[in-house]
């Protein structure tokens, strides 16, 4: 790294201990290996690490160089605090994965400034990033955070290019064995962009690239201001990864909306040296993640009952989740509570369903979240921020004054959420028990995962002797089982019958027990019914509820 004229106020180097949109504790100092400082004359200076992620430099204005190395996230796991994959990097012989924040740093005093990088690779790679190259061969950014907006990922990819309306869209892919090519993932998106078009008014960007992973697992993705970074499990373009790939890419892209151009100022400042978390995630990612299902279901792409059934999923899924826990402080603790974070996803799209739905009813049909949320778009943006604490209020004058009480329930409150209300208006039953299916069986409990362990993370109905939220999974029927083998070791359970039974030891408290877990009959949960005779009210509500106008 050769920095531009050092002085005193620039002698620390930093590197980021998270990054915007993330919500978690990266901690990238624990990644660097080495790091010296050299003058003019690459005689070494002296320098030293403050902090994890803080490195000084005691003589800045001699320094004419320094050198780092540093250690790539995906093949360097920790014990806490891993680096989400989508937001990692990964130094391979057919290519690389590069996230900014992951890889470079900058001097305080600094941040801001223009930052060029050059990439050596073999010469039968590719480049896939939306950093602009310039004509000396360098990647320019006009400061840290471009940087770390723009994800790089280079290697053997296939790219393709397309116009949709006036936007120019690049897709790169790196797929291990070549099964999936940027023209299949482009087939898939021409609809989702098209739908989001639809719903947001007009595509909000001029270019825009995503970045596809495809190998061996699957973590999510990461949005930016111009790009995405995609990591999925290898395999054939099946209707279940196809669907897949479509709500994730609608979700990533969608975010251009929320937060990069609706967010409080602790995203638009953002603090890179101390994980500074706003309240309001239920919009960044509850209202991207309602978004993303609502413009399949408004552009024909999907049709009502199938998304009910993406509502279905989300309510067994929020199921698993403490439910004393509100939207705002879950947004507000995110990187204390990753077990719990998850939820943001499921519970923050069903409060953004239910303050669509309260939205259109207040308004005769005439004026919903997508509405308030274009708006807002419209009079905030890129550069400038709403008020993180003023934030509820302005919603609230900008909607109907019965929205203070929608907010202080669902989104600072933890009251139970009312969708058998408020789909009634839409005329659609909704039972959150509907009776016992025997034909199908069930566990009883929820099995997930915590400190990288197969972990029970809720029990439908207690019992003296059976299994605890917290129980961690060691052996079944004698056999030990891990993350690693928990899918031949547990495929099993999946033809066992209705009273079948199978013992599971587990650890709890710091001792093993032996459990007995019998199948029951499996309970029907959240099961939505389009009433075809509602009222006219109903379904003139559900009309509007079901269109962009
Ligand atoms: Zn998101």
């Amino acid at each position: 790294m050769v920095p531009d004229k050092l002085d005193s106020s620039n002698n620390i180097f930093q590197f980021a201990s998270t990054a915007p949109g993330t919500y978690q504790t990266m901690d990238i100092g624990r990644y660097v290996r080495s790091f010296n400082a050299f003058d003019g004359d690459g005689k070494e200076l002296s320098s030293g690490r403050l902090s994890v992620n803080q490195w000084k430099i005691d003589e800045p204005a001699k320094t004419a160089k320094i050198v780092y190395t540093i250690a790539e996230t995906w093949d360097n796991p920790q014990k806490e605090n891993q680096v989400y994959p989508m937001c990692g990097t990964s130094l391979e012989n057919d290519h690389a994965v590069i996230n900014g924040q992951a890889v470079f740093g900058y001097f305080h005093g600094k941040k801001n400034d223009q930052i060029e990088i050059r990439l050596d690779y073999p010469s039968n790679w590719s480049v896939g990033t939306a950093l602009k190259k310039e004509s000396g061969g360098y990647y320019s950014a006009s400061g840290f955070d471009e940087v770390v907006d723009s994800p790089i990922m280079l290697g053997t990819l296939s790219k393709t290019t397309a116009a949709i309306e006036e936007t120019t869209v690049d897709i790169y892919t790196y797929s291990k064995t070549g099964k999936i090519n940027s023209d299949n993932i482009l087939l898939l998106l021409e609809e989702i962009l098209n739908a989001t078009s639809q719903f947001t008014e007009g595509l909000p960007i001029k270019n825009y690239t995503f970045l596809f992973h495809f190998e061996n697992f699957s973590a999510g993705a990461w949005e930016h201001n111009y790009s995405s970074f995609y990591v999925f499990h290898e395999s054939d373009l099946t209707d279940y990864l196809i669907t897949e790939l479509k709500s994730i890419a609608a979700h990533e892209f969608y975010h251009i909306i929320t937060p990069l151009n609706i967010h409080s100022e602790l995203v638009g400042d953002f603090n890179y040296e101390k994980p500074t978390m706003s309240q309001h995630i239920w919009l960044y990612e509850g209202v991207t993640e309602w978004a993303s299902d609502i413009l399949q279901l408004r552009d024909y792409l999907i049709p009502l009952n199938e998304f009910l059934l993406t509502m279905k999923n989300k309510l067994e899924a929020n199921d698993n989740f403490n439910q004393t826990i509100s939207l705002t402080e879950l947004s507000l603790h995110s990187t204390e509570m990753q077990d719990q974070y998850p939820n943001i996803y499921q519970k923050g799209a069903l409060v953004a369903t239910l303050l669509d739905i309260r939205l259109l009813e207040l308004s005769k049909g005439t004026k919903g979240l997508r509405e308030v949320i274009n708006q807002l778009y419209r009079d905030y943006g890129a550069n400038k921020a709403f008020s993180e604490k003023d934030f509820f209020e302005e919603f609230v004058r900008r909607t109907y004054p019965e929205i203070a009480d929608f907010i202080n329930r669902y989104i600072k409150g933890a009251e139970k959420l009312p969708i058998e209300e408020y789909f009634s208006k839409l005329g659609i039953a909704y039972k959150e028990f509907a009776g016992i299916d025997s034909s199908k069986i069930s566990l009883g409990v929820a099995i997930g995962v915590k400190e990288n362990r197969l972990t029970i993370i809720n029990v439908e109905n207690p019992v003296p002797d059976g299994l605890r939220t917290g129980d961690f999974i060691s052996k079944v029927n004698g056999e030990e089982v891990s993350l690693q083998n928990a899918q031949s070791k547990l495929g099993f359970i999946g033809k066992l019958k209705v009273g079948d039974s199978f013992k599971l030891f587990v650890e709890r408290d710091g001792s093993e027990k032996e459990i007995t877990v019998t199948m029951q009959p499996r309970k029907i949960k959240h099961q939505f019914e389009i009433s075809e005779d509602a009222g006219e009210e109903s379904l003139s509500l559900r009309s509007a509820w079901m269109k962009n106008f």
